[in-house]
């Protein structure tokens, strides 16, 4: 048997660190047994999936050297690897299943599922569709009238699924406590499930690599491997990666986009390490690892279960420990031009700074926010005449998190959202953009705002707004809340005034 794994991101966000951990122990796996890695995209999801995602998680996969075997630009024997380009295979799998009672058509309205689910019940899960049983020709005959449905999965009621997974051995898991999933949506779209048991099978995947949050779709996906008489590839899941305090790693308390560690300056061989480093260690203890060393001893029962925390100062510990001892000087020189120190970054930056010196030895100090990390703004700098510390985090908060939902990160889009946003505050524009000056630009003086986040990046542009609202003390999930209810609040406020005008 030829060992086949994968790595099936959804495009639709930045480039998570997370399919990065997930594609190197797939990749690793693979090539330790001489076998076939391999990209899929999953972008079922046609509303929140993006070009533009997608072609950032395959920069940032091959910055770090995760190079795949088989995918949607290098194609292969089993392609199309973008399931949004399989055609409609996933609904003739429906059919046969619908076909052979493994699986049936559900005519409840959201509305409807979304009561039910409400209703008092004994079981873990309340009793999620009246159709289960419904004799075929009613079925039948309803679809022919034109009644919109649902495939979902027939699930047993009784007895357990056993899992075998290659970490954690045997996993039993009630069928009551697993839903009847839908695997073809009204507009005849597979869900994940589907689609991705489906294309795990066609494309020969033969062990399943994935994290620990999918152990309870296992079941469902063992379902439907049997139900189809297939046999069903290995599964081992993976420990999450966390924050530092323990809970999932997650953009609210770190950054979790590649990009945002390549931005800071580390390398992609210290990165590719340091995830390794999160469930692996070398038989000989020592952290620091190339690929080739990790791939050559890989073996996947020494990965540990523990919670790994996903932690900057080891991360800049080890990236430390590669600048130091794998480049000489003219090595590091040529890494910091590749970096940020070439003509097409200072191409973006001078237009923005020429107006504003009179002599080149300004340009350093100047335009010195391009070239850092981030900074620790003393709370006083932060502050707004006439506006109290809460008002400021507020104007900080609501900026942001209406940037963060443009879909394009260019400078005439911020300031137009920041201009909407300075308006839903009542701030003056100079007052309101004030803290951003000083969260970005590291001073309240600074190269024009909108311009330089659209050079920053979205990551860093982000990370450093976070640093200024830690300055200010934070914002608790509490406090966000709160602050998200009474945005929505105030832009619909502003939109009905604006009808009414
Ligand atoms: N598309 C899923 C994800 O984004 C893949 C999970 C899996 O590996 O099965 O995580």
């Amino acid at each position: 048997m030829t060992v086949r794994t994968r790595v099936a991101p959804s495009p639709t966000g930045d480039p998570h660190v997370g399919t990065a951990y997930m594609a190197l122990f797939n990749l690793a796996f693979a090539r330790k047994h001489g076998g076939q890695f391999i990209l899929r995209i999953e972008d079922t999801d046609r509303t929140r999936s993006t070009p533009e995602s997608e072609a950032m998680i395959m920069d940032a996969l091959k910055w770090l050297g995760l190079e795949w075997d088989e995918g949607p630009d290098v194609g292969g024997p089993h392609g199309p690897y973008r399931q949004s380009e399989r055609g409609d295979i996933y609904g003739q799998y429906a059919q046969q299943l619908l076909d052979a009672g493994m699986a049936f058509r559900c005519f409840h309205t959201a509305e409807e599922l979304d009561a039910k689910r409400k209703q008092p019940h004994d079981g873990p899960i309340a009793p999620d569709s009246d159709y289960v049983d419904l004799p075929r020709s009613e079925s039948d005959a309803r679809a022919a009238a034109g009644d919109p449905f649902t495939i979902r999965l027939k699930v047993p009621r009784e007895g357990e699924c056993v899992i075998e997974d290659m970490l954690r051995g045997e996993i039993r898991i009630e069928w009551q406590q697993v839903d009847m999933q839908v695997l073809l949506k009204s507009d005849g779209m597979p869900t994940y499930h589907l689609a991705n048991v489906v294309d795990d099978h066609l494309m020969g995947i033969t062990h399943v690599i994935r994290g620990e949050e999918w152990i309870s779709s296992a079941p469902k996906h063992l379902l439907l491997y049997s139900s189809f008489g297939w046999e069903a590839p290995k599964l081992c899941h993976m420990p999450l990666l966390r924050n530092p305090d323990g809970s999932k790693l997650s953009k609210r308390k770190n950054p979790t986009s590649i990009m945002y560690y390549k931005d800071m300056g580390v390398l992609p061989e210290a990165l590719l390490n340091y995830l390794g480093m999160m469930a692996w260690s070398m038989p000989d203890g020592e952290e620091k690892f190339g690929r080739e060393q990790m791939m050559a001893d890989f073996d996947i029962s020494r990965i540990s279960l523990g919670g790994p925390k996903f932690d900057m100062d080891k991360l800049s510990w080890l990236n430390g420990r590669y600048i130091r001892e794998d480049y000489d000087a003219d090595g590091l020189a040529q890494l910091l031009v590749q970096w940020a120190f070439n003509a097409d970054h200072f191409a973006r930056l001078v237009p923005l700074i020429q107006t504003r010196m009179t002599l080149l030895s300004e340009f350093a100090p100047k335009t010195h926010h391009f070239f850092a990390g981030l900074f620790e703004p003393a709370a006083d700098d932060l502050a707004v005449k006439g506006k109290t510390p809460d008002e400021v985090k507020q104007a900080l908060a609501w900026g942001w998190w209406r940037l963060e939902a443009l879909s394009s990160w260019q400078a005439d889009a911020i300031s137009e959202s920041m201009r909407e946003t300075a308006n839903l505050t009542g701030m003056k524009l100079r007052d309101f953009l004030k803290p951003f000056f000083v969260a970005v630009g590291g001073q309240a003086v600074s190269t024009p705002l909108f311009d330089t986040m659209e050079i920053l990046g979205k990551d860093i542009s982000r990370a450093r707004v976070k640093t200024a609202l830690d300055a200010l003390g934070g914002v608790g999930k509490k406090a966000e809340s709160k602050l998200r209810k009474a945005l929505v609040k105030a832009e619909a406020e502003q939109a009905a005034q604006q009808a009414a005008e």
